[in-house]
């Protein structure tokens, strides 16, 4: 039985009793503990902050030559807080309930409470660093709205927010830099963790600009490495979104959960050259002023401005009227899909559907269309040579965010002792689905608030670790890690890794993207494996692996996609029900909406590695739900 850690009695107090229970260390022995922080995005530089702030000696680590540069930089919408400025009827158990019927009841009940509850902190410690949140002319912090709820509780600083909020958290950071409680770490990349006795006593991490493999100790480790939709090759994530922390980790015994999860966000740019390394997102914030349609009649090539009003199908209105173009991005990108199978897709792939600012233009003008998403604007414009001031922008699903992610009970460890994993590297909180905005909740929620209490009990209860990093346990860890970087460079066939990448995106995005199938997933399986077999016998890396070399670096994280998207596969094969994102086109309901099967599949599916070869074992975390009844879920 798992024990996932969450306390008895009302769900508005779990949080509150929980924290009473927890034990403390006292702030003259907290400098005793060494904390080794992987990752530095909004949630391991919030992590790291704060426990350097109480007192504990951190090392905080990222592959990239800033934690600025972190993919959360990218985040455009806006941070969620149940604080009710709107006086629209919002406060914490809507927030809670939205979240958790926007996830299609896979969450934990505890955890997404919990989530809501601190929301409100969450604002009012980002507006003390100095996030420049939108205002109203009175100066009070200003809402809008996201996909899957009925009020406007999302905070936003323009079409920048995780900019903002990064830049925000950097600072306290370089704060506890300074003040020599924390060392950064740039261009390190982990490579393996080192587990002694079922207790995570550090990593091994490879220096990027040397190639020197190091080891790095500590009595507790905590992962905040980020999602994993780069396993598509095509995604909104960052170039060097990867998931070698977390699948390593994997393989070293800790637990992934839900790895089917995987959210396709409805308003990115569609790809336009088949070189291209990324995709880029047109925030779901600006569906609150946009509209999107489709032509009637299929094949209508006519250009937008030539298809009159009732020529017009604008399908989330039509679907959903309650909620309209907001509903939650599961939902929109299905419809958009639908529409593109019955041929009324546009653009030049007929892909794509528009999202329409001409009623917002005359509403409101552009000006004040322009302060509130302008960088997007500008950005779209840059790619696609578009003014969307003038003419509808062209968009279409696209990977964006992992719901899946290391098992982690409520106080966020995983089932290794010593072992934390926080942000979206964790499988927390956002079930089959993740509305708007609570992504970057989250990673603040993490990384300041909950991990810090938590973090604090283990190290009360477990003590220090006396494992060294010159203990025969490292050196081990690092023989491997040697050995699969000769054995990467001993490669001379004609693939390359990119090459690799691509045709796994394609694999994936076929069997396991917006919709799923019993016999597609097989198929996905059978043809994972033949290009991983490819991968090990044709694959060509060249250099010494000294010094920087990006090659290498991506055949590494190639070859742990490989792995992790055949697990994938598996769990969506096995969930034989539609949830959320999870769409098995076997389980619908009439209309074509996701039909879940809470009696046998209200669980996180728990997967633990047996090795290369052997399948992996599923556990099944049971999903109690006390307060809200599963119900299914209507947006009409
Ligand atoms: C385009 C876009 C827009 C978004 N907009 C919003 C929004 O408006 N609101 C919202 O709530 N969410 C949004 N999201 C989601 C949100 O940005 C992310 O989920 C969140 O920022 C993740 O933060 P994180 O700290 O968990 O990870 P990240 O920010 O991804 O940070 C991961 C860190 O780990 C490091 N790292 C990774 N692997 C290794 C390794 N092996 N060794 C060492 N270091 C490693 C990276 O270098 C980085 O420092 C958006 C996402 C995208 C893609």
């Amino acid at each position: 039985m798992i024990d996932n850690k969450v306390p008895p009695g009302p769900l508005t107090e779990k949080w509150t009793r929980c924290q009473q229970e927890l034990r403390l260390i006292s702030p003259s022995q907290r400098n005793k503990y060494h904390v080794l922080v992987v990752g530095a995005g909004l949630a391991g530089a919030s992590a790291a902050a704060t426990l350097a702030e109480q007192g504990y000696r951190v090392t905080v680590m990222t592959l990239l030559d800033s934690p600025r540069r972190s993919h959360s930089v990218a985040a455009q919408g806006g941070v969620n807080g149940a604080k009710n400025y709107c006086n629209d009827g919002d406060g914490v158990y809507r927030m809670f309930a939205d979240t958790l019927r926007g996830g299609d009841f896979r969450a934990r009940e505890a955890g997404v409470y919990r989530l809501a509850e601190l929301s409100a902190r969450v604002i009012d410690m980002l507006v003390a660093q100095g996030v420049p949140f939108a205002r109203e002319y009175g100066g009070s912090l200003r809402n809008r709205s996201f996909g899957g709820v009925q009020v406007s509780r999302t905070f936003y600083a323009r079409g920048q927010t995780g900019q903002q909020l990064l830049l925000g958290v950097h600072g306290s950071l370089l704060r506890q830099v300074h003040a020599g409680r924390v060392c950064l770490l740039t261009r390190r990349e982990m490579l393996d963790l080192v587990v002694v006795e079922g207790r995570a006593v550090g990593v091994i991490a490879r220096n990027l600009l040397s190639g020197a493999l190091e080891n790095h100790a500590a009595d507790a480790v905590v992962i905040a490495t980020g999602g994993y939709s780069s396993v598509f090759q095509l995604s909104t994530n960052a170039i060097r979104s990867n998931a070698s922390a977390v699948w390593r980790c994997y393989r070293r015994g800790a637990w992934f959960a839900n790895p089917c999860f995987t959210q396709f966000h409805p308003t990115c740019v569609p790809p336009f050259h088949a070189a291209q390394s990324k995709l880029t997102l047109m925030s779901e914030s600006l569906r609150n002023d946009g509209r999107i349609w489709v032509p009637v009649q299929a094949g209508d090539e006519r250009c937008p401005a030539q298809i009159p009003e009732e020529e017009r199908d604008y399908f989330l209105e039509r679907l959903y009227p309650a909620y309209g173009n907001l509903v939650p991005r599961d939902l929109a990108s299905r419809a958009t899909r639908s529409m593109v199978e019955a041929g009324r897709g546009v653009g030049p792939t007929a892909a794509a559907v528009y999202l329409d600012f001409a009623d917002a233009l005359e509403r409101v003008g552009a000006d004040i269309l322009k302060e509130r998403y302008g960088n997007l604007f500008a950005m779209y414009r840059e790619i696609t040579g578009e003014n969307p001031c003038q003419a509808p922008m062209q968009i279409c699903p696209a990977p964006h965010f992992t719901m899946g992610g290391l098992w982690v009970d409520y106080h966020l460890r995983s089932n290794l002792s010593g072992l934390f994993v926080i942000g979206e590297a964790n499988c927390a909180d956002h079930g089959a689905n993740r509305l708007g905005a609570n992504s970057l909740l989250q990673t603040m929620v993490d990384g300041a608030f909950v991990l810090p209490r938590t973090l604090t009990h283990e190290l009360a209860e477990r003590g220090r670790s006396t494992v060294c990093p010159d203990d025969s346990a490292f050196e081990a860890c690092r023989v491997q890690c040697r050995e699969r970087i000769r054995h990467l460079l001993g490669g001379k066939g004609q693939l390359t890794p990119r090459e690799v990448h691509s045709r796994l995106g394609e694999i994936l995005l076929k069997y396991v993207g917006v919709s799923r199938s019993a016999a597609g997933l097989l198929s996905a399986r059978q043809e994972i494996a033949g290009l991983q077999a490819e991968f090990e016998a044709s694959l060509g890396v060249v250099g010494d692996g000294e010094s920087l070399q990006e090659e290498l670096e991506r055949a590494m994280r190639v070859g742990d996609f490989l792995e992790l998207a055949d697990l994938m596969c598996l769990d969506a094969w096995h969930r034989e029900e539609s949830c959320g994102a999870h769409f098995r086109q076997e389980y619908q309901t009439d209309s074509g909406e996701p039909l879940r099967n809470d009696e046998k599949f209200a669980h996180l599916a728990v997967w633990a590695w047996n090795g290369s070869g052997q399948a992996a074992t599923l556990h099944r975390e049971p999903l109690v739900f006390e307060e809200l009844a599963p119900v299914q879920r209507k947006y009409v």
